[in-house]
């Protein structure tokens, strides 16, 4: 039996999820609704467009439209705002260019992403034209135009997350003086204290101006400035992008009956339905669980969403995929300082209940002799006391050192212990790692640290 398919979101979600149904179920009727002009892009690699490093905005783009409705048989609608959902008809309430309508579905699929938060800072006005935000292709377009068209010398970044370091990095290698506001003395706190004080290290060598424990409490445009208001004082710059936050786009659902959990973003099974079993959730908007403490997480991040989406769309084939919940993994790096992560800080081991003993250590990240020998990498490792489980890893150095999180991730994601990490055999060439790997040292120091 034919059924319609209905997929709030054109991005790494909801495409996923529609290009999965149309491949097992190729006559399903799949439609995609997306408010915005522009689907299928890399939102991940917006900050090297700004940087200079990615040259055409349409490079960021994995699919057209056209291969999306004439190949992939998507009948996908730009500038379709879907206002409203109402699971017990079945219906949808969508904003067309032209006029409101109903539409009807079999299964539905939310995937609406994220949108900033500015939250405790007032606007003046708001949207002003020389305050930023970055979310989607239309901001960074918006934000690419004000760079050319009126040339700025001095800007800030208000944040201390992951898209506030990516574009400091972006703005400092324009050649503009940067400066990052931020409220507390150190970066957002998913970065291990230890860690964060490297980067910003890294970045005042860099030429970045630290307005650290400043709370911007207004932002207001005067003439071809702004001005950002704190307790302490004023602070002037040609523009500002605000990189505090986001929170799931998930406005549109209050009422609907549709249960909504940490953050509001949509509480979802492992199959990723929500309670009605009919409307699946996936990506930004949706929350998961962490698969260390089994408690509810929101992480939005790309590879969720991707994976989300993917099995998802499985699962409204008629298949039976899980999806197992995520480990916080996550990497980015400022100018050659590479950062990564992946599951607990130990402050959050702690909140979890967690008996956790932290400990941090640098070590070489390839053989002494090799070039690039003396360039260390730092790693900051929790282990949970009761039984020499990973917890959690940080670790900053060379940008190519520190993709070996993903080993963290795999050990922390599987349980292995310390005693089973010290014995596994890893690679090992000057180009790559010292003998010792930091991963192998890691779990050596960690094995001194439970008997003490
Ligand atoms: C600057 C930046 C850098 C990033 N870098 C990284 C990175 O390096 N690594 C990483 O893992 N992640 C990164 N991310 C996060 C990553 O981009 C997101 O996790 C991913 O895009 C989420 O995909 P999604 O499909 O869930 O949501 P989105 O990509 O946000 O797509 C949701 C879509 O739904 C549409 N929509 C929303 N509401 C409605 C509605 N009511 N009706 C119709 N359409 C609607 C939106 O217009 C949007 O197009 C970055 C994000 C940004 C902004």
């Amino acid at each position: 039996m034919s059924r319609t398919v209905i997929i709030i979101g054109g991005n790494a979600a909801g495409l996923s999820a529609a290009s999965q149904v149309k491949r097992l179920q190729p006559e399903w009727e799949v439609i995609v609704y997306e408010k915005g002009s522009y689907v299928s892009y890399a939102a991940c690699g917006m900050p090297y467009f700004i940087e200079g490093i990615v040259n055409k905005f349409t490079d960021l783009f994995e699919l057209s439209p056209d291969t999306l409705i004439n190949e992939r048989k998507i009948d996908l609608r730009l500038h379709h705002e879907v206002l409203a959902v109402n699971p017990e008809r079945k219906e949808l309430l969508v904003k067309t260019p032209v006029k409101e309508e109903t539409a009807s579905f079999d299964l539905l699929l939310i995937a609406t992403g994220a949108q900033p938060v500015v939250e405790g800072i007032r606007l003046n006005p708001a949207g002003a034209g020389r305050i930023f935000t970055l979310k989607n292709m239309e901001d960074m377009q918006e934000l690419s135009a004000f760079l050319h068209e009126k040339k700025p010398h001095r800007c800030a970044v208000i944040g201390g997350g992951y898209i506030a370091v990516e574009m400091l990095e972006a703005f400092l290698a324009r050649g503009l003086e940067t400066h990052l506001v931020h409220r507390r003395d150190q970066l957002a706190n998913t970065f291990e204290p230890e860690i964060s004080k490297l980067i910003l290290e890294k970045m005042r060598q860099s030429g970045i101006v630290l307005d650290l424990n400043r709370a911007a409490q207004e932002l207001t445009e005067e003439g071809e400035k702004v001005i950002v208001r704190t307790a302490d004082g004023e602070l002037v710059f040609d523009f500002v992008l605000v990189a505090t936050g986001v929170r799931p786009q998930t406005d549109f659902l209050e009422g609907s009956g549709i249960t909504l959990g940490l953050k509001g973003a949509v509480a979802v099974n492992k199959r990723l339905q929500t309670n009605y079993p009919f409307i699946f959730a996936a990506g930004d908007c949706a929350q998961t669980t962490s698969v260390i403490t089994g408690q509810p997480a929101y992480v939005p991040l790309a590879p969720k969403a991707n994976k989300e989406g993917y099995i998802a769309g499985i699962n409204i084939a008629g298949g039976q995929e899980e999806f197992p919940g995520i480990c916080e993994t996550a990497i980015t790096k400022f100018a050659d300082l590479g950062i990564a992560r992946a599951g607990l800080t130990a402050e959050g081991a702690q909140k979890s209940g967690l008996k956790a003993i932290k400990y941090t250590f640098s070590s070489r990240s390839k053989a002494r002799y090799y070039p690039g020998g003396n360039e260390n990498i730092f790693s900051a490792i929790v282990i949970d006391k009761g039984n020499g489980r990973f917890l959690g890893a940080q670790l900053a150095g060379p940008t190519d050192s520190v993709k070996r999180i993903d080993l963290y991730a795999t050990l922390i994601q599987k349980g292995i212990t310390l005693e089973e990490a010290f014995r596994l055999d890893l690679a090992y060439a000057p180009p790559f790692a010292p003998v010792y790997d930091p991963v192998i040292l890691a779990a050596r120091l960690g094995r001194k640290e439970m008997e003490a």
